[in-house]
Formats: structure tokens, C-alpha cells, sequence
């Protein structure tokens, strides 16, 4: 039997058919239509999982179950699209259009948070924990809860929003309209801010010779391979970012007492670099006397497919 996942974004629509040992067998990816109704998003979604069931030799009968992973709020009893800004879903009964579509097959909606989380939960770093935190650090900040051995969807079922916890009164503005977010200081997109503030202030420093002096060639991941040659510019600005990180995961952790903390995203590819100074600061912020367990995500770019097809 095949379970097919999506992870449907703002740009793409990324697809894949997993197998029962939960392997991606095959996928597919397609432009996100913006602007267009969602029944054109479903007609692209059913006619990827034909092409999926064509290239594994498989037919309907085969499929288990699709899931899909949305990024926005989700009703998931109802199998709703409460909103998804980025996608411009508005009250979209999601379940039933693709259901319509595949009546015998189970389908099942999630907020795409939440799928990572169940991805890593099953089969990486969250794995056998009953009590766990998953960070994305990206573009935006993400995040999703493990309590008590399974993802928590909410006390009301609208998820949980971590990027969205303030940590800053008086901090930059966010696209949610408050201020001081988590996602606002410890997103990647802080650290680009900041590459691109000092790449202009001191076209000299290392930030500069990484991006050949081009400012569109700044981003969180130059900034940081800039802090680890030494730069001091680039290693204050990484810094305050461990600085404003370790402030969010300290209230998680006196909030939660979490067994383990898991950074996924971009950032989280600067590896110990970025953990083992972090772990300290989140050990002196903490209320607890112990050193958390905060390690980096194992699922990567698929943990959005392997968790919409861990569904049920
Ligand atoms: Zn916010």
C-alpha cells in the first residue's frame, strides 16, 4: 500500500508516494498556481497522485490514505483551511475537494508545522520522546509541540504558534502585527537583515568577501560561514542571534520541561557551531539547573512529504 503525501507551499506544490517502511518511492514537484481558486490546486493534486500511482505501477486501490500538509490554520476535525495567507485559502474545505476526488481513500489536512513535527516524532529527532519542541528556523519561524507522546494540535485545535511568542516588547515589527516575535529575531531572515546592514556600514568585512560584495548575495547562511571564520562583525551579529534564540528556547523549556528541542531550517545547518553556545545560554536563561537536550532536525526537505503521509 502507498501513502501519499503533500507539502503544499506558497511556490511549489511538492508531492511524494511513500512506502510502508515510510520511504519516499516516488515525487513530483509543481508551481504553487497563484491567484487561481483552490479547485485548480486540487485538479493539479489529483492528477500528481495519477502520475505517482502510473510511475509505481499502482491504482487507487493501492492507496492508503493522502495527506496533506498546509502552510496556514487549520481546522483539522473539520479538514478546513481556516486561512493560508501565503497560499490565499480562505475558509477552504480542502478534505472534502481532494475527497470528492478519491472517494475511497481516507484523507487527512494538517498545518504543515505540525506534519514536520510528526515527521521528526516518527522517524527522527523527536523519535520516542513524550515531550518535545520542533523550531524551524527559516524564512518565517515554525515550530510544533510534542506533549504527552503525541503532536498537540491545541487546546482549541488551532496548533500552536512559536514563532508568534513574544520575546521583545519593543522589537521589530511583525507580519502578524505585534512586535518582538520570535520569528522577528531569530528567524533567518534577522540574520540577512543584519548581513546586509553591516555589509553596507563595512563593505571591508567578511560578510562582504563571501558575498563578493553584492548585497543580494546576503543571506543567514553567509553570515553565519562569515562568523565562523572569525569576522568580528559577522560574529557579534551571530552573537545576538544565539543570544535571541536562547531567550525563546528557555520559555519554551521552563513553559514545557522538555525532554529534548529540536532546530530545523536553514539555520539549523550551522550544525555545533550554533548548538553548543546555545545550549550554554539556554542553561544560564533557564530556571532549571540542567543542560538541555537541543539538537538539529534529522528529516530535512522531506520531512513535509513523510509527515503529511504519516497522517491519520
Ligand atoms: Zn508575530
Amino acid at each position: 500500500m502507498l501513502r501519499i503525501g503533500f507539502d503544499i507551499g506558497g511556490t511549489n506544490i511538492d508531492v511524494g508516494a511513500v512506502d510502508e517502511q515510510n520511504r519516499i518511492v516516488a515525487r513530483r514537484k509543481q508551481p504553487f498556481p497563484k491567484g487561481r481558486p483552490y479547485t485548480e490546486t486540487v485538479k493539479i493534486m489529483e492528477d500528481l497522485v495519477y502520475e505517482l500511482l502510473q510511475e509505481t505501477g499502482s491504482t487507487t486501490d493501492d492507496l492508503a490514505s493522502i495527506g496533506i500538509g498546509i502552510p496556514g490554520s487549520i481546522n483539522v476535525s473539520k479538514g478546513t483551511v481556516i486561512s493560508a495567507h501565503n497560499l490565499g485559502f480562505y475558509d477552504v474545505p480542502m478534505r472534502a475537494a481532494v475527497g470528492e476526488r478519491f472517494p475511497a481513500t481516507p484523507v487527512f489536512l494538517d498545518n504543515d508545522a505540525n506534519t514536520a513535527t510528526l515527521a521528526e516524532f516518527r522517524m527522527g529527532a523527536l523519535r520516542g520522546c513524550r515531550t518535545g519542541v520542533l523550531l524551524t528556523l527559516g524564512t518565517g519561524v515554525g515550530g510544533g509541540l510534542i506533549l504527552c507522546g503525541e503532536v498537540f494540535e491545541g487546546g482549541l485545535g488551532h496548533g500552536v504558534e512559536l514563532g508568534h511568542m513574544c520575546i521583545d516588547r519593543q522589537g521589530p515589527l511583525c507580519t502578524c502585527g505585534n512586535r518582538g516575535c520570535v520569528e522577528t529575531l531569530c528567524s533567518a531572515t534577522w540574520l540577512e537583515e543584519q548581513g546586509k546592514k553591516a555589509l553596507s556600514e563595512s563593505p571591508s568585512s567578511m560578510i562582504g568577501s563571501l558575498a563578493r560584495g553584492q548585497m543580494d548575495r546576503v543571506d543567514g547562511k553567509v553570515v553565519i560561514d562569515a562568523a565562523k571564520t572569525g569576522d568580528p562583525t559577522a560574529m557579534d551579529i551571530f552573537d545576538r542571534y544565539v543570544d535571541q534564540l536562547s531567550t525563546a528556547l528557555s520559555s519554551y523549556a521552563v513553559l514545557l520541561d522538555p525532554e529534548v528541542m529540536v532546530l530545523g531550517g536553514g539555520v539549523s545547518h550551522a550544525g555545533e557551531f550554533l548548538l553548543e553556545p546555545l545550549r550554554q545560554r539556554v542553561k544560564e536563561k533557564s530556571f532549571f539547573h540542567y543542560t538541555h537536550k537541543i539538537v538539529a532536525a534529522e528529516m530535512g526537505n522531506d520531512a513535509g512529504i513523510i509527515g503529511a503521509a504519516l497522517l491519520r
